[in-house]
This record gives structure tokens, sequence and C-alpha cells, in this order.
């Protein structure tokens, strides 16, 4: 990666912040899910790489989001919840996440928490839960969605899938790869999710 000065990163993380509020402001499913935080203050990550960067950054032609998350990825915190005991090898070389913004976030904030994460074709998130309400939308590739008394739903981009609070879901990645943008609110949402 070329080195460039911490100003210059922190402007590429506002641009990926301002791509992330133009997908949001376009989605009246994510306006109602909860409103943009307005207590939002950058805090320089420490990079931290994982083994799909490659292939997040090759999708940089389907999108301003993606082209701008491919720019800042090598100066990103990318964090995995699980460990390969949990999920195997094969998981964790083929997924990952950003909080982009949240109460440990790039940008902090105690109102809302923002994550954006990829999961590889062929990957199966088994069942979990965590206790904030939860909203995804699918911003790239396709996603199976499993829950708890709910109908399995087979999202593409746009698509928006919300979770309640402790309802158990899972993800299949049958088809396509998917990266999508979540967002977590109420009580519990600086937990992690445990696989149930
Ligand atoms: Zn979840």
């Amino acid at each position: 990666m070329n080195r460039i000065a911490p100003d210059q990163i922190e402007t590429l993380f506002r641009r990926l912040l301002a791509a992330t509020r133009d997908v949001y402001e376009a989605s009246p499913a994510l306006r109602d899910f909860a409103a943009w935080p307005t207590d939002l203050a950058y805090e320089a990550p420490d990079p931290a790489a994982i083994p799909v960067l490659p292939q997040i950054r090759a999708l940089a032609g389907e999108g301003a989001l993606q082209a701008v998350l491919a720019d800042v990825a090598d100066h990103a915190a990318w964090i995995q919840t699980y460990s390969e005991a949990e999920v195997g090898r094969h998981f964790l070389d083929n997924y990952g996440y950003i909080e982009l913004f949240g109460p440990s976030g790039i940008f902090t904030s105690s109102q809302c928490r923002a994550f954006i994460g990829y999961w590889g074709q062929g990957l199966y998130y088994p069942m979990h839960d965590h206790e904030a309400e939860e909203a995804y939308l699918v911003l790239g590739g396709r996603c199976r969605f499993e829950a708890a008394g709910a109908a399995t739903a087979d999202l593409g981009v746009g698509g928006v899938r919300i979770h309640t609070s402790y309802q158990k879901h899972a993800m299949e990645m049958r088809d396509a790869s998917m990266l999508a943008l979540c967002l977590w609110r109420g009580a519990g949402m600086a937990d992690r999710a445990h696989l149930t």
C-alpha cells in the first residue's frame, strides 16, 4: 500500500461515510429503522487486515460505496467476530467487516451502529443472535436470510432484512458473495453476536 498522511486517511473515511449515507438515504426501510446519528466523531483506526481484502477491493467497480471502500480498505480495522473453532478456517478466510460507526466505530456514536461486511460465495453463517435490533441492506451480491418465526428471503441489491431483539437468524451466500450494510439500534448495541 502507498503511505499516505493521516488527514488523507480521514478524508477517505469521510468519503466512505458520505457514500454510506447516500445508500441509507435511498432506502426508506433503513430510514424507518434508525435516524442517521448526529454524534459522529472520527477516531483514526489501527489498521487490521483480513484474508478477504483482495475480493473486497475487486468490488470497486460496482458502485460509489464499493469504490471508496476499496480505496480505504488498507487503512481500516477489519473485524471477525468468531474464532476458527466456532466457524472454521474457510469461513474466516472469506469474511470480515468494519464498524463504520458505533460505540467502537471508526466514527464513534452512541445512537446507532453501522457495519459494512463481506461474506464470500458458498459461506453459511449459522444461526446466531444478539440483543440489538438489526437491519441488513444488501449492497452487492445476494443472500438467503433465514430467521426464527419468519419466512426465508433470498435478497439481492437493495433488499432489506430486519431482525428483532434476540431473534435467531442465519445467512447463506449460495449463488454469490454479499456485501452488506448492517445497522444496529437499541439495547445491546455495543455487544457482539453469539452463535446459538
Ligand atoms: Zn445479526
